[in-house]
């Protein structure tokens, strides 16, 4: 087990490396004593993945080893497998492939710039397609071309018009693709293969020994549903954070993967659908329109949120806490932020109900 196998705990060469090390995962899940390393890497993994979207380590400074953060990917699935929580396969591995994404583009554009790596575990290009078995259906052309049976099965997992075969060039039983384009493809590949045969059939001794864990994560998925009060949308009493990406959004500016979803996830978290927010957020091109409406989607069931947003506290780590103000102090997270506005504030005329859109 090396730093690339536990920056890319789904690799192939990963999930051989544990074999080859002969770990047995019930030992380490059922050991006596404190939890082991793997094992709290695995619920952080779990939990960031459900409540902020990302798989990496939390922002609190605690850091593990090479060897427990390539053993808490399997862990982690085990633990996805046995939670009583709506659509968190999903999120699951959705939060994994944005994580890997946000990686592997790095590493590339590091490659590109022929910048050497000071982890010395940067992933190239050629080694994930290989691991995927994509060496033979991708080719570099002026951009990159994939072979249309690998297009179509890869597309699957994506939305939008711009992805649809009629709207592509093709030649030669190849479909040219963009680099940012193959990059996107390679996502929805991390995503399928991180949630295929998923949710596991856990032996009962693992699962058992898993219960503390369980209900730990989910106590903390309770904790986080801040939404079920919350039905009046009052942009002028977002907290600072949400009104600056707001509007940046409305200035047509494009948010980071991060940022967009902590703004789609609190507004889908007080109620908003792919319309509304569509609204809300001024969008006039097609192409965002269908990203913004394939996050949203992802994040709602029918009903309602399946994620809550970011904390203050992973707000922060990313930047994306803006001149909090003096309620801020007093909340940890932007639902609690809204909440407490909208009652200290009484009546307030919904958006919705008001001609003039402006935020304030
Ligand atoms: S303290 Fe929290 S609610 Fe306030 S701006 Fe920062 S992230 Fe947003």
């Amino acid at each position: 087990m090396d730093s690339l196998h536990a920056r890319y705990p789904f690799l192939a060469s990963a999930r051989e490396a544990v074999r080859d090390a002969n770990v047995d995962l019930a030992e380490i899940v059922a050991g006596e004593g404190d939890r082991h390393p793997a094992v709290e890497r695995g619920v952080e993994r779990v939990r960031r993945a459900l409540l902020d979207g990302t798989a990496r380590p939390p922002e609190d400074g605690r850091r593990w080893g090479t060897a427990a953060e390539v053993l808490s990917y399997p862990i982690a699935r085990m633990l996805v497998s046995l939670l009583d929580a709506p659509g968190a396969v999903e999120k699951y591995a959705s939060a994994e492939a944005a994580t890997a994404y946000e990686r592997f583009t790095e590493d590339f554009e590091a490659a590109a710039g022929d910048l050497k790596s000071t982890r010395g575990a940067s992933l190239t290009l050629d080694t994930l397609l290989s691991d995927f078995d994509l060496s033979e259906s991708v080719v570099e052309r002026d951009d990159f071309g994939v072979a249309v049976g690998t297009y179509l099965s890869l597309v699957e997992g994506v939305d939008g018009d711009d992805w649809r075969l009629v709207t592509r060039r093709l030649s030669d039983g190849v479909v040219a693709v963009s680099e940012a384009e193959l990059h996107e493809l390679l996502r929805t590949a991390v995503e399928a293969r991180v949630a295929a045969d998923l949710p596991l059939s856990v032996p009962e001794e693992i699962a058992d020994a898993l219960d503390e864990e369980v209900a730990e994560l989910e106590s903390s998925f309770t904790d986080a549903d801040f939404s079920h009060d919350i039905d009046t949308l009052a942009p002028g009493l977002f907290p600072p954070c949400m009104k600056h990406l707001l509007s940046q959004v409305r200035d047509g500016e494009a948010l980071a993967d991060h940022s967009e979803f902590a703004l789609t996830a609190f507004l889908t978290s007080i109620g908003l659908d792919a319309g509304e927010i569509l609204a809300l957020c001024e969008v006039r091109t097609a192409s965002r329109a269908d990203r913004l409406r394939y996050r949203v989607e992802r994040l709602r069931d029918e009903r309602t949120a399946q994620y809550a947003p970011p904390s203050c506290a992973s707000l922060q780590a990313y930047g994306d806490c803006v001149e909090p103000d003096e309620r801020c102090e007093t909340i940890r997270h932007p639902l609690a932020y809204y909440e407490k506005a909208l009652d200290e504030t009484g009546t307030v005329t919904d958006w919705r109900d008001r001609e003039d859109t402006r935020l304030a």
